[in-house]
């Protein structure tokens, strides 16, 4: 059996029912004694010794309230928000600052990428949860319709615009993400940037108006020049890179030659289970360099493209 998806699992009760709006209740779970605060920055999740360090203090008044278990309430708290400046994007929470660049070795704090290795499976999804929702306060400060800077509601389930009215809440942008197959082989791509030998599953956006069938077929025939058959949902991942949730599907190839359209990928091609079973008995981390015309590069197994890949190679064992 496949093990979960990595940033899947929170044991949390996220009371995102009438509690979190109730302000007398939020006020209680701050003052509770048994309240523990999760510190996160630009520089990544507060950790030690392979674990979360969990914060038994009073949280602040903008820290967000993750949820409830046994022991009480747990918090998240953004330890250096960046100014309110409109001229520049924030930075990511433990995702370094441009996209796919980790940040900076720090004593203490973990990347999230780190997390997602290094800690317990639940931890490193409370890792991805609390960072996603700090991320989405980073990135929402201002109100979209009318520029005023927003205010924090619900314990940080929502922000509200103080001009307009306007209620803006914590957003996950659903991406595609599919192996396409046909017998013994499989369908994999590659981008420019990533680490020579890098193939993965293909993937991309959901646009509006699409439903996932409708976006898994456009994004392979953009990609790949090839069509298939009705895609079968497989399992999802929330990938906190900022805030998207992966879909995870297998197609069966149905006809058309090689030659997608889409710049951002450099290679498409097809592997044989062997080429694949092969690559599989390694697992490369992120910033695995392979090198030139070597072998293939599988994504790392805290990657859900990874799953799809070893659900196929099981689905081949009798
Ligand atoms: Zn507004």
């Amino acid at each position: 059996m496949a093990e979960p998806n990595t940033f899947t699992g929170v044991a949390l009760d996220r009371a995102a029912d009438g509690r979190r709006r109730d302000d007398d209740w939020v006020a209680a779970q701050r003052a509770h004694a048994g309240a523990r605060v999760l510190r996160a920055g630009t520089a990544g999740i507060a950790a030690a010794d392979g674990r979360l360090v969990l914060d038994p203090t009073t949280p602040g008044e903008d820290a967000v309230l993750l949820g409830l278990d046994a022991a009480g309430p747990l918090f998240t708290e953004d330890e250096d928000p960046p100014p309110p400046d409109r001229t520049r994007r924030p930075v990511l929470i433990g995702a370094g600052g441009r996209r796919g660049e980790a940040p900076r070795p720090s004593p203490g704090r973990f990347g999230l990428r780190e997390a997602a290795t290094v800690l317990p499976a639940g931890e490193a999804a409370l890792a991805g949860y609390a960072a996603g929702l700090l991320n989405w306060h980073r990135g929402h400060r201002f109100c979209a319709n009318c520029g005023e800077p927003t205010t924090p509601r619900e314990a940080g389930f929502s922000r509200t615009c103080p001009r307009c009215r306007t209620e803006h809440h914590p957003r996950v942008d659903p991406v595609v993400i599919m192996l396409v197959v046909d017998g013994d082989r499989v369908l994999l791509g590659r981008q420019a940037a990533w680490p020579a030998g890098r193939y993965s599953a293909l993937a991309g956006f959901v646009g509006p108006g699409e439903s996932l069938e409708e976006a898994v077929a456009r994004e392979v025939e953009e990609e790949a020049g090839v069509t298939i058959g009705p895609p079968r949902y497989s399992s999802s991942q929330p990938w906190p890179f900022p805030s998207s949730l992966m879909l995870g599907f297998e197609a069966d190839y149905a006809g058309g030659e090689l030659g997608g359209v889409d710049p951002e990928l450099e290679d498409v091609r097809w592997f044989t289970r062997a080429q694949v079973r092969d690559a599989a008995g390694h697992d490369a981390a992120w910033t695995e360099t392979g090198d030139e015309g070597s072998a293939l590069l599988l994504p790392p197994s805290s990657a859900i493209a990874r799953s799809l890949i070893d659900r196929w190679l099981e689905s081949d064992i009798v």
